[in-house]
């Protein structure tokens, strides 16, 4: 029998970072760590879609204005990855691609996608907000605010009911994205709740539309995720 047999089957059950953690106690040899480095900092992150494991969260991403498999597979991807409650996209046979399949690696597997038409957009968006969500655009516009950031401009205090909602979001949330050319069209602008805009500071007039689905994602668990 191994000598340190006794620690593998204590540490049998326990998750991945604290089995290191555990590991680095139980046994005499050093760990090799950078100067200074703290274990602990391995552990996720309260609040993050890691440590929560709390499915579905209460977004729902609004993709039917995208038309490119690839970028469509990414948003999968990222949806797929913080737990959203469903995706919906234009047509379902962009899941079938090859394109699409390269960046959604095994997502949609796991994922809730439904097909809504670009011409059904307004409709269903007027129908979640009778349900109770609130429905935000993720766009550029003169009127959004700064995704993260209250009325104020500030990042403090983002408690539900207390703020006034100009960058921050809502806890049940349809984000819509718009299109890789040109956006969010108007008749869809016209029934969002409001708009959020990620502040970027370069030249490139935007960002693409999955690293901008991506930030605001990650964005509503930063705000929610420790008050599931
Ligand atoms: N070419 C279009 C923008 C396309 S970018 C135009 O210039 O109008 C595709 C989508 O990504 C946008 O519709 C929006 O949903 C999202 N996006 C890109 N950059 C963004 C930013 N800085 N803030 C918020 N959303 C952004």
């Amino acid at each position: 029998m191994p000598k340190n047999s006794a620690n593998v089957q204590v540490l049998h059950d326990l998750p991945i970072n604290l089995k290191v953690i555990e590991a680095a106690e139980a046994t005499s040899a050093p760990f090799q760590t950078k100067s200074g480095f703290d274990l602990t900092s391995l552990l996720p992150h309260p609040g993050l879609p890691s440590s929560v494991q709390r499915r579905p969260a209460s977004v729902i991403l609004i993709a039917s204005l995208i038309d490119n498999p690839t970028n469509l597979g990414g948003l999968s991807r990222i949806a797929e990855s913080f737990g959203l409650e469903a995706l919906y996209i234009d047509s379902l046979k962009a899941v079938e691609t090859r394109e699409f399949k390269n960046t959604a690696v095994t997502s949609y597997k796991h994922l809730d996608i439904k097909e809504l038409k670009v011409h059904a957009v307004p409709g269903c968006l007027l129908r979640f907000k009778e349900e109770g969500w609130e429905v935000v655009g993720v766009e550029q516009t003169d009127r959004s605010g700064i995704l993260g950031e209250d009325a104020q401009g500030s990042q403090e205090g983002v408690v539900a009911g207390d703020y006034e909602c100009a960058g921050t979001l809502p806890r049940k949330c349809v984000l819509v994205l718009g299109s890789e050319k040109g956006g969010i069209t108007s008749e869809i602008l016209a029934v969002v709740d409001r708009c959020v805009e990620i502040r970027t500071v370069g030249v490139t007039r935007s960002l693409n539309v999955q690293t901008a689905g991506g930030i605001a994602l990650y964005e509503w668990w930063r705000e929610w995720g420790g008050r599931l």
